[in-house]
């Protein structure tokens, strides 16, 4: 067989790496702008909507509605390469992919997202692995962890929130909040311990996003521990060790059932080709408003890859999509890139079964409603968007460039 080493690289005019939200939905801009030529890499076959994960692991979502195959999502007039890339050329104007092939472009837009970093944790693969373990951050495990927390009608369920940076951080306490309205109405939450480990030393960050959330957790008789960090997990004995403050306090913990949000990290890729700066973490190097990159002038970032000062999210991406899009057709018309990226983030947290708050704020963590002034606030009408408005908005909108 032909070394695809030795084939001529594939020239585009765009190439994005990541087919997921940020990459499909740039490149559908893109396309609806009249560029034409955009190659998308993207090595999986399915599409996620990661957000409703959330609600499969609280029971309000069945996991077939969150994934849809990547042919039918990719964007018309967009071409789907399936396949990884391995590394970046960028003095080349080059990409190399997992098998070998090349791809030449004159703009490159990378979207790979984020690294789960399962490894992280001592015991952490075996207690996913083991029935007392589950997770809304697969789709897997999203799917396990709805009749795990059904099911549970005593004994402690422990949810842990990582440090470092993360796709939607807060993501780790919504099928906790929707599991503890559950076993209230089922009249079991008396005997059940629920137990919360957050990294900060307050719930969210937030004053008012804080005390919406505090209040909920009075309510539901939720023990919190903040500054918290889990080092070790014995997934057969069913307990882990946390520790806590600067100290590093050490405390061991049993569990019956523990869902986890695994730490995060940049893929490995991005620094190994030269697109991380000094202090990005791994992360591409860009300018935070133009999502511009600092050094190579035709590559660009967006989403959960770029080291961006906002809060990791795929709400962040409704207006980085449209800031990277004008930017960079205003490169290919000859002018000077200036649409600005605001920081803005959001996080919903669903705070039971039929009611959420929405946190929305920008990179200086001050609350940035879009929706209506007090969104911040619990109520059923953000929850009928979270769960039925936006699913909707993003397969038929947001993928296609169109929102
Ligand atoms: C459990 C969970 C709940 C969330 N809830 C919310 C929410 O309620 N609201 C909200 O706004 N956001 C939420 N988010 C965050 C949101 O999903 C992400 O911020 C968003 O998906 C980021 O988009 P992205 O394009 O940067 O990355 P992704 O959507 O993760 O896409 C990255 C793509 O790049 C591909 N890729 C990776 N490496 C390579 C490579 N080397 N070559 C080619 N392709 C590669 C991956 O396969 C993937 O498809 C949640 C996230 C999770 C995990």
């Amino acid at each position: 067989m032909d070394d695809p080493r030795n084939a001529p690289a594939r020239r585009a005019n765009v190439v994005v790496i990541g087919g997921g939200n940020g990459g499909l939905s740039v490149a559908g801009r893109l396309r609806r702008a009249g560029v034409t030529d955009i190659v998308v890499v993207e090595p999986q076959t399915d599409h996620y909507y990661k957000p409703l994960f959330s609600h499969v692991a609280g029971g309000t979502a069945r996991a077939s509605q969150t994934v849809r195959p990547q042919a039918d999502v990719t964007p018309r007039g967009v071409e789907w390469v399936q396949d990884a890339v391995a590394s970046v050329q960028p003095d080349a104007d080059q990409v190399t992919l997992g098998r070998g092939k090349r791809l030449q472009y004159e703009h490159l837009i990378v979207a790979a997202g984020i690294r789960q970093d399962w490894d992280a944790v001592p015991g952490l693969p075996a207690a996913m692995l083991s029935p007392a373990g589950a997770s809304n951050y697969l789709f897997d495990l999203a799917a396990k962890a709805s009749p795990l927390l059904r099911d549970l009608r005593r004994g402690t369920v422990v949810f842990v929130q990582p440090p470092g940076p993360a796709s939607c951080a807060g993501a780790a306490q919504k099928p906790m909040y929707q599991a503890c309205a559950y076993w209230q109405r089922a009249g079991v939450l008396a005997d059940i311990r629920v137990v919360l480990l957050v990294p900060d030393p307050t719930i969210f960050g937030i004053p008012a996003i804080d005390a919406e959330l505090d209040r909920m957790i009075a309510e539901y008789g939720i023990e919190v521990h903040t500054d918290a960090r889990v080092t070790e997990i014995d997934a057969e004995r069913r307990s882990l060790i946390f520790t806590t403050g600067t100290t590093g306090h050490a405390q061991s913990l049993d569990y019956d059932a523990l869902l986890v949000e695994p730490p995060q990290s940049a893929p490995p890729f991005i620094a190994a080709s030269g697109l991380a700066g000094p202090d990005s973490a791994g992360f591409v190097d860009v300018d935070v408003r133009t999502l511009r990159h600092a050094r190579f002038r035709n590559v660009w970032a967006l989403g959960d890859a770029a080291a961006t000062t906002n809060s990791k999210s795929g709400g962040a991406l409704r207006t980085q999509t449209k800031v990277l899009a004008q930017n960079l057709v205003a490169v290919l018309r000859g002018r000077e890139p200036r649409a600005r990226y605001d920081g803005y983030g959001v996080c919903p947290f669903t705070v039971s079964r039929s009611t959420a708050v929405f946190a929305e704020f920008d990179d200086e963590r001050r609350l940035t409603p879009t929706l209506w002034r007090t969104s911040y606030r619990e109520s059923r009408l953000n929850w009928i968007i979270d769960r039925y408005v936006f699913p909707q908005v993003y397969w038929h909108l947001i993928l296609q460039g169109r929102a």
